[in-house]
């Protein structure tokens, strides 16, 4: 098993093992009664070993099971559950437990942040993407019909225990979802040791074997960990490094109406990105042909659908809501992960035109 400290006020550690549901209980310290939140396959194939370890270590533990799916990030979502809760009879000084996706992790994580104004919550994500991004770092939101993440609250957890063993029943694109996550922690700077688990054990990677997860997740959380402490509440711009990619791959998702998968559309905005970062002469075609080489080797794509213009990209791009200017991309070069602003048209183009985005 491995072991991360998120250093943020008061600290807190994420557990990283294969079979250690059974590390939640102490996790827990002395509380003795929790809501365990979860979602669809998750609430059948991973809840009762939850439920039974909890209640093995004298926990009183109930079962919520939200509606499956992103469409259950909402504010009603959150209503329900508080009632639920409250008729249930959680107090103050019992705790969430957050089993499953990030879906589940966030609406959760926001039902704790804002139940009796503020309950403790433990992480337990089922989901590669939430063991690497989702689950870290205190945030939770749930969506509005007006844009996603809209309300929501920083609500750091207690702990978090990734059991790499519960991704051997995750659907095969939620398990890519996650790699392309997984892909950026490897291109970003401090990613070297990401990236030689990668090329090293790629096989075992993709055959979900628990040893390789184990390290691999472990990695990849020290990344997040440490932007997340330089930076807990995204107030300095730190946090931005974390968007490696996501600029393009957020368009990509709201244009193709969330039918493009995450992680192929990270993929396709880390290419982006770093083609542009050459033609801005960041970086040189080396760097390019090393995000292309890890983006393929895992299966990733490095070109867009076809149906996509720059047009109708670079208008959602400008609402982005985490882009203060105009057009601003997180690129590589000489200094690391870099906020640029406005980059120059051609180079622009040129960069779409790299990822099969036409005029
Ligand atoms: P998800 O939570 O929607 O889960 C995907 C699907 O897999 C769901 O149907 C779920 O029920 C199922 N599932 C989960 N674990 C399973 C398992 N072990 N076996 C079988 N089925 C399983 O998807 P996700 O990619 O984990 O999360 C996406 C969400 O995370 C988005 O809403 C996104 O906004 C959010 N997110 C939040 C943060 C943050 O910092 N708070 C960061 C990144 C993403």
């Amino acid at each position: 098993m491995r072991r991360v400290t998120i250093a943020v006020e008061p600290s807190y550690e994420v557990l990283v093992g294969a079979g250690i549901l059974d590390r939640v209980p102490d996790a827990l310290g002395s509380m003795s009664r929790v809501a365990v939140v979860t979602q669809g396959a998750v609430a059948t194939e991973h809840a009762p070993a939850l439920v039974a370890v909890l209640r093995a270590a004298a926990v009183d533990a109930e079962v919520f099971t939200i509606p499956d799916g992103e469409a259950a990030k909402t504010l009603e979502t959150v209503e329900t559950l508080c009632r639920d809760l409250a008729r249930g009879g959680l107090r103050r000084g019992d705790a969430v437990v957050a089993l499953g996706g990030g879906v589940v992790g966030d609406t959760a994580g926001f039902t704790a942040a804002v139940y009796h104004r503020g309950i403790a919550v433990l992480q337990v994500p089922t989901t590669l993407l939430a063991m690497v991004d989702a689950a870290i770092g205190g945030k939770t939101a749930v969506n509005l019909p007006e844009g996603k993440n809209l309300v929501g609250a920083f609500h750091q957890p207690r702990a978090v225990v990734a059991d790499v063993t519960t991704l051997g029943s995750l659907p095969a694109p939620e398990y890519r979802s996650g790699l392309g996550e997984v892909a950026k922690y490897a291109l970003m700077p401090g990613g070297a040791t990401v990236a030689a688990i990668l090329e090293s054990h790629l096989d075992e990677v993709l055959a979900r074997h628990a040893g390789v997860l184990t390290d691999l997740v472990a990695e990849c959380v020290a990344i997040k960990a440490a932007v997340v402490a330089a930076d807990p509440e995204e107030r300095t711009g730190v946090r931005a490094v974390l968007n490696y990619g996501h600029t393009l791959a957020h368009a990509l998702e709201t244009t193709g109406k969330y039918t493009l998968g995450h992680g192929d559309a990270v993929a396709i905005g880390l290419m982006f990105a770093v083609t542009l970062a050459r033609n801005l002469e960041r970086v040189a075609d080396d760097t390019v042909d090393h995000v292309q080489q890890v983006l393929t080797s895992l299966g990733l794509p490095i070109r867009a659908p076809e149906d996509r213009s720059e047009p109708e990209l670079l208008a959602v791009m400008r609402r982005d809501k985490k882009v203060r200017d105009d057009l601003t991309f997180v690129l590589p070069g000489p200094d690391g992960l870099e906020l640029v602003h406005d980059p120059p048209a051609t180079a622009l183009t040129g960069a779409f035109r790299a990822v099969g985005v036409g005029g």
